[in-house]
């Protein structure tokens, strides 16, 4: 049990880190704390930009033995948070009993705490070391993932991975992935006192609507796995017309189609562009069209019984002693395994402190026991994996 975790969360969260595409004031100053935490625990320090002023950091604890190159455990970790507009003293970290409140508690620098607290410890303790720590602090997680979509781009690869967000400490080998687009109707403008002379798109998506439904939700609730809930299909917006007195001429939808890991998103969206063929045959006056999808991300289904699962385990039940239920589970959010695991093909294991339920939300709060007890097992994982243990 480390107080030095629970002090060093709350310097992070003290630190602004506001995803900048959602109105925040982005990544920037809270990698560069994190470098000179690097630098003054003597690991090596690499900065990669992302986007403008927005930069993925590493800090790299090197193997000794150079046996075995390439065999790295890697952790991911994002730097940045959800807006907190609206909030007050959202990044005044405040302490009450066993709760630290404040934007990010949670999601997730309770889990960045955990991990730089425990790379250090390795550091100082463990001299021999068949392999590397890697921390990856990445950018833009809760918007589009570029921060670890430019790192997997780049050719990173790993012996196995964590992501650090909010589990209760529980083991996560699965969850969806998600491919969000927009499906656009196309009608002709007219006077609404003449509304026969127009074609209107708004009553065309409503057919859209209906027939997209009615053969999606049925399909999608007999798919299952053995760690998920079925495949969801949400309609998030919809858009159209420009005043009252005029037949609208375009109406836009976006749809937010929730994956199993099974589910290959190009499959995804053939079947989408079936259903619209079919409508379209059905009722020749509808004319939809499909855009490209701005997020296609493949679900994770890492292997249950993995040596990096294995090892997790151990640490889980060693440091909770039996309060937490080490057993492989899946959950239906997303995270950054989604490009480690579906693109780079890198063993992976969603693990962290604090409560998903209280990600994003105005009194987001964690679990300093939590925090503290994540820094134990991310040190064990850290650990068994330099000194050979694993199988
Ligand atoms: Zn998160």
């Amino acid at each position: 049990m480390t107080d030095q975790t629970v002090d060093l969360l709350a310097r992070l969260v003290s630190i602004d880190s506001a995803n900048s595409s959602m109105g925040g004031p982005g990544e920037a100053d809270l990698a560069a704390e994190i470098a000179l935490f690097g630098h003054s625990h003597g690991l090596v320090v690499a900065t990669d930009e992302v986007l403008p002023d927005r930069s993925n950091v590493s800090l790299t604890l090197p193997g000794t033995k150079g046996t075995q190159a390439g065999r790295r455990l890697l952790f991911d970790l994002h730097l940045d948070t959800v807006p907190h507009i609206g909030i007050p003293n959202a990044t005044v970290p405040r302490i009450d009993g066993d709760r630290m409140w404040g934007r990010g508690t949670c999601d997730t620098k309770g889990a960045l705490a955990a991990a730089l607290v425990a790379v250090g410890r390795l550091a100082r303790e463990v001299a021999d070391r068949d392999g590397e720590v890697m921390l990856l602090f990445t950018v833009d997680e809760e918007y589009l993932k570029r921060g670890v979509a430019h790192a997997v781009a780049g050719g990173l690869t790993a012996t196995a991975a964590i992501v650090g967000e909010p589990t209760s400490l529980r083991p996560i080998v699965a969850h969806k992935g998600a491919v969000r687009f927009r499906i656009v109707t196309h009608g002709r403008a007219a006077h609404t006192s003449k509304p026969e002379n127009g074609d209107n798109a708004i009553h065309q998506m409503v057919e859209v609507i209906d027939w997209l439904r009615e053969r999606g939700e049925p399909a999608l609730s007999l798919r299952d796995h053995p760690r998920l809930t079925p495949p969801t299909f949400t309609i998030g917006t919809i858009s159209g017309g420009v005043g009252v007195n005029i037949v609208p001429d375009r109406c836009v939808i976006d749809i937010d189609r929730r994956t199993l890991p099974t589910e290959d998103p190009a499959a995804v969206l053939a079947e989408i562009d079936g259903w619209l063929a079919d409508l379209m045959r059905a009722r020749p006056g509808v004319k939809a069209t499909r855009e490209d999808p701005y997020i296609s991300e493949r679900g994770l289904d890492g292997p249950v019984d993995g040596s990096l699962v294995v090892a997790v385990q151990a640490a889980v039940a060693k440091v909770t002693g039996g309060a937490v239920d080490p057993t492989p589970d899946g959950v239906p959010y997303g995270t950054d395994a989604t490009h480690l695991w579906g693109l780079a093909g890198i063993p992976t294991v969603v693990i962290g402190p604090g409560d998903i339920a209280q990600a994003h939300t105005i009194d987001e709060w964690v679990d300093l026991n939590d925090v503290r007890q994540c820094t134990e097992v991310y040190y064990e994982v850290m650990r068994s994996f330099v000194q050979g243990e694993w199988s």
